[in-house]
């Protein structure tokens, strides 16, 4: 009779488990000795730990080492083909639905314009629909679907997976779990879009292995996803980042916010404001190349107008970005002063612009931090541009399934 194994003893293969997939993930490729090494696993260990992921589809064998003394090991790497993910970003004023494959890349995505006016039924229904098509396209693809991730710009109760509360799209409990797992029959993630993103960026980007760093998602509003020492920092409820909300004085006039309050970090920084101080210079009647563009592509400003001509050397259009960058640098400050990050990394839509707005967010950081941590912090834009909080969806259903490998079937 086979021997049965004990509740702890499961456990322990369990963990086990996850820190072989995970050193994969972070170090691949690497032979079963090196795992064994890192791991203080023993040899035998590894390889029944190894087989067993092999089994599942998670991992693959890529090629053998013959480099150094010794026999010529196989080399072990994340299977990219493990199964497909659908990331979901509820923008304010957008929805964008993605399939990737297990390391994060895109095999089909697509984006709506939405309107934070219309009804939230009308908003969830058409972001439904596009999961449908992403479903579809797994299937044509007769790709495995290992979950979705939704990213959403409000805080969440990632426990019951709820929106609480949404101040951009006046949005408020909303059970998105319960309403996107019944649609798909999927596990399913909500999180905060900045901590999504934080996420993303740990795991596939720029901050991979950095153990304190945080995101910055600038778009219609302003949040923080907050890595300490090597963890999401969430808070006591779960809302911690709601940097843009934090009331910044400096010099600006203080505005009121969607918030309620008033001299909110993000009134100043986010698209809003950009938009807002180029259309004051265009009333100016100030030289731009964009009421041309305006007349010839017949479409209001946008931010992807205004870098378009910042692009082309227009004084004003750089100057917008860069005020928005002002006030950016003096938010990082602040960030800077509580939290002493490795890094800073801006993403989001304005990301698209940010190589205007990092001059002068460098500039202004340093100037309003309190000592040298401030000129030590890294400011990057986020390797996802725009796209950070959707791959932020996929890094949450890989997050967990690096933390619970068993979820996945055997083979
Ligand atoms: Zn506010």
């Amino acid at each position: 009779m086979p021997k049965k194994r004990t509740a702890n003893q499961t456990y322990v293969r369990e963990v086990n488990l996850s820190l072989v997939l995970r050193h994969l993930h972070n170090e691949a490729p690497v032979s079963r000795a090196q795992i064994a090494v890192v791991t203080g696993l023993n040899k035998s260990t590894v390889s029944s730990l190894v087989e067993d992921l092999l089994n599942r589809g998670l991992i693959r064998e890529n090629g053998i080492n013959s480099v150094g003394q010794g026999r010529p090991a196989t080399l072990l790497e994340i299977n990219p083909g493990a199964g497909c993910i659908i990331g979901v970003q509820l923008g304010v004023d957008f929805a964008a639905v993605a399939l990737t494959d297990f390391v994060g890349k895109i095999q089909w995505r697509q984006t709506i314009e939405t309107n934070p006016s219309e009804a939230k039924e009308q908003i969830l229904a058409q972001t439904l629909s596009l999961v449908s098509k992403a479903m579809d396209a797994a299937r044509q693809k007769q790709c495995n679907l290992l979950g979705l991730g939704l990213s959403v710009p409000g805080t969440v109760d990632i426990e019951q997976g709820v929106l609480t509360f949404a101040p951009n799209l006046h949005w408020q409990n909303i059970p998105l779990r319960k309403i996107f797992s019944d649609h798909t029959g999927l596990k399913t993630f909500v999180d905060n879009d900045a901590n999504a993103a934080a996420i993303a960026e740990h795991l596939f980007g720029v901050a991979r292995q950095i153990k304190d760093f945080i995101f910055v998602f600038a778009g219609v509003g302003i949040g923080g996803g907050l890595f300490m020492n090597g963890n999401l920092y969430r808070g006591k409820n779960g809302f911690a980042g709601e940097i843009g909300h934090s009331p910044i004085i400096g010099d600006f006039p203080p505005l009121t916010c969607h918030c309620g309050n008033r001299g909110c970090w993000e009134t100043y920084a986010n698209k809003d404001s950009i938009l807002h101080r180029m259309q004051t210079y265009l009333d100016e009647k100030r030289s731009s190349t964009i009421p041309e563009m305006i007349s010839d592509q017949n479409v209001p400003l946008s931010i992807s107008m205004i870098k378009q001509a910042a692009d082309v050397n227009d004084d004003n259009a750089i100057h917008a970005l860069a005020e928005a960058g002002v006030a950016m640098g003096q938010g990082f400050a602040g960030l800077t002063n509580i939290f002493n990050p490795e890094k800073i990394i801006l993403g989001g839509p304005l990301a698209n612009a940010g190589e205007y707005m990092l001059p002068s967010i460098e500039k202004y950081m340093v100037k309003h931090s309190l000592n040298e941590a401030g000129s030590q912090v890294q400011v990057l834009l986020s390797s996802f541009g725009a796209d950070a909080s959707l791959i932020g969806g996929i890094a949450i259903v890989v997050d967990d399934i690096l933390s619970n490998p068993i979820q996945v079937e055997r083979r």
